[in-house]
């Protein structure tokens, strides 16, 4: 585990908030995302930190980062040595913030900060997981909506945990809930099942996701798609039992065949035809046991990586917030 060698007393005092913030590339609207979540943070909450995580950016978004450490003492910076992924980032930061609640969100102001005060007051009256739903969304494709649509209804039917449909990233953590999901070091994540599979008070405020405010998306739709498989597979082994029970029906349907087949040679002889449905059958099979040892393969890469035990991700340094006072 990366854990943070920062004594206590370097650090200022526990902030009410910390804000953990992703950032891959993207210098074109971190001005604009800065000012909007400090005027947010400023009239919502005593103290708070805005932790951005530098995942490997390489266009200057870690130059001016710095900067803003030296000028804004409510500023923490986690820089890792390269480019992790989202989900690793969102682990590092979960790794380094110290408010008692944590709000994830992207930097690219597709999740509104004005919503923060909301989460606040769910949070205060209790619950652990406060997350923002999405009414709508704005400036995606048909393709992104439905392909989204569908992976959360697979995922909510194969394993029993119940990610919330429509939600991303954005949202609100106890203190516990975070100290829960930093306890799960896997390689594979998908952060937002994490959320939901540790449990605790959830509950949802809606929300109407903007476009993205500047600068480009960094997931295309192979990404997306690895994404989806990631999320099956960490939290369900329902494709091997689909397997297992394709292959029994199959075995049983090519057993009536044989069935058939032999009551028909014996009865009319064998006029020897049969080379397409012999073609058919064998090329079926092949491809149905091809599959079945992907997927079986998609399990054994994911334990092949587990059981290597790597550090989820290395720091190249760690700034932390100089106080949390306004
Ligand atoms: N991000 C990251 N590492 C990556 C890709 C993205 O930290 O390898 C961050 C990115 O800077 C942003 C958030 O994750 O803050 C969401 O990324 P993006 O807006 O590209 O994704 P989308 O909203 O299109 O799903
Ligand atoms: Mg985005």
């Amino acid at each position: 585990m990366q854990a943070v060698e920062i004594t206590e007393s370097a650090c200022a005092p526990t902030p009410t908030l910390s804000v953990l913030v992703p950032v891959y590339n993207e210098i074109e609207v971190l001005p604009a995302f800065h000012q909007r979540m400090t005027a947010v943070l400023r009239a919502s909450v005593d103290t708070y930190e805005v932790l951005y995580v530098n995942d490997g950016s390489s266009d200057g978004s870690l130059a001016w980062l710095e900067q803003l450490c030296g000028v804004d003492a409510n500023v923490a910076l986690v820089d890792l040595s390269r480019n992790f992924g989202k989900e690793i980032a969102m682990a590092a930061g979960l790794d380094h913030v110290r408010g008692e609640a944590v709000v994830v969100i992207d930097a690219d102001l597709q999740d509104p900060p004005e919503l923060i005060p909301q989460l606040l007051t769910q949070w205060r009256a209790g619950y652990d997981n406060v997350y923002a739903r999405r009414r709508r969304r704005e400036g995606e494709t048909w393709l992104k909506k439905f392909s989204a649509a569908w992976f959360y209804r697979i995922i909510r039917k194969l394993s029993r945990v119940d990610i919330p449909q429509d939600t991303g990233d954005y949202r609100l953590l106890s203190r516990r809930a975070v100290e829960s999901v930093r306890a799960l070091r896997e390689q594979h994540r998908l952060m937002k099942g994490l959320f939901a599979w540790v449990g605790y008070p959830s509950v949802a405020v809606a929300y109407d996701r903007d476009p993205r405010h500047a600068g480009h998306t960094k997931f295309n739709y192979w990404k997306l798609w690895n994404v989806a498989i990631e999320g099956i597979t960490s939290f369900t082994i329902a494709p091997l039992k689909l397997a297992t029970y394709f292959g029994l029906l199959v075995a049983v349907l090519a057993f009536i065949a044989m069935a058939v087949l032999i009551a028909k040679t014996w009865l009319y002889g064998d006029p020897v035809k049969g080379y397409p449905s012999l073609m058919c059958v064998i090329l079926f099979l092949g491809g149905i046991q091809l599959t079945a040892l992907g997927m079986l393969g998609e399990y054994i890469g994911r334990m092949f990586n587990e059981v290597k035990r790597r550090p989820l991700y290395f720091t190249k340094q760690y700034v932390p917030s100089r106080h949390g006072q306004r």
